[in-house]
């Protein structure tokens, strides 16, 4: 029954989870450690100080490893992001910092930690990347383990809730999240995090509805409340109405409905009314998202971002590292392929190890492929890696932001020698892998013809095609309204280079954002494009459509399309052919599940 004598309030955070579910708070509320006292120690009380530190470490580790042995069945997949936890609680930045600055300082382990984590913290808040703010967070994670045990700190656990409830905390770390029993928890809401984070992939691995970022949702919920948690939108309802509640009772039923429909036809092939079949795959850019891909009907993975293996650290990952990382993707989704693109850092993927080095037109600047020809040993390391897990499943690479033939051909000369000396060290790899290039920049589109000599495929990244094309930067809020897919522009550009692929017998791919928007997929199937990649959310929408199309309607449509002047215009005329069938699979589905379904 709903309190009377409370007035509904709703609350608006990060919609991190989709779902809904209804039922009771249960306050979560780990304090953490806040005050922490300093004092300074002798010389000679340095050991012992380091000593008790490194104990601390050793329990935290322990505890994680507790942890993951009792998670549920359903996350044993993703033990691998608590495994990075007991990685990083021996991290130089967090570890062998930590013990410097007692050696140094001749103070406490817990002021020596407190400065550390301060010092992580300010780091990265200076970068711009939700991604890597998030991993700060798993430092401060860590570091509250130890800080913990160095200090006694009780420790409250979610495995000892006996009741049906939706927690409701301030923070919930990947490990006290991992430790949710679905049986029990419906869901969570929280004043922290956000959508890039790992407690945020945990709950949608669970598929549980989760809302995070709602900023003091501590402070206005109370134990035993009736609450709503719309994971979908991000909307939290606290004391709702009669009316309210059977309403999102209603939705939760037609969500549920929805859902388990949906999961049935993501299955099916991306097949058009006259029998056309085109490849749906996903784009990941951590390896557990390969799961996501498989769940959401992937037939295969179409982009394997590689850079964030890079960047949420002080140094360089070891070929060893990557190796095992890819051959994780690769083996999971086998025989499906895996289409590993080369490190494509810098632009807005910043290096931290270059932290000194400031761009002044990061875009325009030693991106991608630039920077690996520039440091042949990053690159070099990373090619082992994959020619080495190739091996194991079916991998295809992928060479990002290519703008010239001379790119093109010193990358095949570095990845020849890089498999010569493999075969001469008697390791285990395979060459026999597909070489293909972006097309994102401009000049790549313009000599295609030149260029597919070289490769075998050709990938559409119409992100950075479109930000280069039309001169517009893709993270600048203030021109976000010019940057259109279907520009007139865009269109003549991948025109072109399909007539190339076609004319050339090789592969045309696309895996920018273009491809998951069931709009634009009239006009791509009219240009043929072989295969279209996208995250993994978007799949079974755009299968949906696909299986409502004509491919010879879409070629014959194309005459139409070109003819217009501009993409406002086009979408009009995509509109008016193709709205009901747009309404029917996407935009009624959409308005159940939110903007990405
Ligand atoms: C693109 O540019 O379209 C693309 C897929 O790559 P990214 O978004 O990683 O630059
Ligand atoms: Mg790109």
């Amino acid at each position: 029954m709903t309190d009377t004598c409370f007035k509904e309030i709703r609350l608006t955070g990060i919609n991190a989870s989709p779902g809904i579910c209804i039922g009771k708070a249960y306050l979560f509320d780990i304090e953490g450690v806040d005050v922490v006292k300093k004092y300074f120690i002798s010389e000679d009380d340095v050991q012992n100080e380091i000593k008790r530190f490194k104990i601390a470490v050793n329990k935290a580790k322990g505890q994680l490893l507790t942890i993951i042995n009792n998670a549920p069945e359903g996350l044993r997949d993703h033990s691998y992001i608590l495994e990075t936890h007991k990685v990083l609680l021996k991290d130089k930045m967090l570890y062998g910092r930590t013990i410097e600055i007692i050696k140094n300082e001749k103070v406490n382990a817990e002021w020596a930690l407190k400065k550390v984590v301060s010092e992580v913290k300010s780091m990265f808040k200076k970068m711009s990347d939700s991604y890597l703010k998030e991993r700060a967070t798993d430092i401060v994670y860590v570091s509250d383990h130890i800080m913990r045990n160095l200090v006694g700190a009780e420790t409250k656990k979610i495995a000892d809730i006996d009741k049906r409830v939706i927690l409701v905390a301030n923070d919930l770390s990947p490990a006290e999240a991992s430790q949710i029993h679905l049986e029990l928890i419906k869901g969570f809401v929280t004043d922290r995090g956000g959508k890039a984070s790992h407690t945020s992939i945990i709950a949608r691995t669970l598929e549980i509805p989760a809302v995070m970022g709602l900023g003091n949702v501590t402070n206005i919920i109370k134990n035993d409340d009736l609450i709503i948690i719309d994971g979908t939108v991000g909307t939290v309802i606290v004391y709702p109405t009669e009316e309210t509640l059977l309403e999102y009772e209603e939705r939760s039923t037609k969500y549920e409905e929805l859902k388990a429909a949906i999961t049935r036809g993501s299955h099916l092939r991306a097949e058009t009314v006259d029998g056309f079949q085109i490849k749906i795959m996903g784009n990941i850019e951590l390896p557990e998202e390969v799961v996501s891909v498989i769940n959401y009907g992937g037939d295969g993975i179409g982009l394997y971002r590689t850079e964030f293996q890079y960047l949420s650290r002080p140094g360089l990952p070891n070929e060893y590292e990557l190796f095992d990382k890819y051959k994780d993707v690769i083996e999971v989704i086998a025989p499906k392929p895996v289409t590993i693109r080369t490190l494509d850092i810098n632009g807005d993927k910043a290096f931290n190890n270059n932290s000194d080095y400031v761009e002044v037109n990061p875009a325009l600047g030693l991106r991608a492929i630039r920077y690996c020809l520039k440091n042949p040993d990053i690159f070099k390391t990373q090619l082992r890696a994959i020619l080495r897990a190739a091996a194991f499943g079916n991998v295809r690479i992928l060479i990002p932001m290519i703008s010239s033939y001379e790119e093109v051909i010193e990358t095949k000369k570095i990845l020849n020698e890089v498999a010569d000396s493999l075969s001469k060290e008697g390791t285990l790899f395979n060459r026999d892998v597909e070489l293909g290039i972006m097309i994102e920049v401009p000049s790549a589109a313009i000599i295609a013809d030149i260029l597919s000599e070289e490769v075998d495929f050709f990938s559409l990244g119409t992100n950075d095609l479109i930000q280069y094309s039309l001169a517009i930067d893709r993270g600048n809020r203030d021109v976000a309204h010019l940057y259109h897919s279907l520009h007139p522009a865009i269109i003549r550009m991948i025109k072109q280079v399909a007539g190339v692929a076609r004319d050339k017998g090789i592969k045309l791919f696309m895996c920018g954002e273009m491809a998951s928007d069931p709009i634009n997929l009239p006009v791509l199937l009219g240009l043929g494009i072989d295969e279209l990649s996208m995250n993994p959310q978007s799949i079974p929408a755009v299968k949906s459509m696909i299986r409502a199309l004509k491919v010879e309607d879409a070629k014959a449509f194309m005459k139409d399309v070109l003819k217009q002047n501009t993409a406002s215009e086009v979408e009009e005329l995509i509109k008016a052919t193709y709205g009901s069938i747009l309404f029917e699979k996407v935009y009624a589905r959409r308005k159940a599940f939110g903007d990405r379904a």
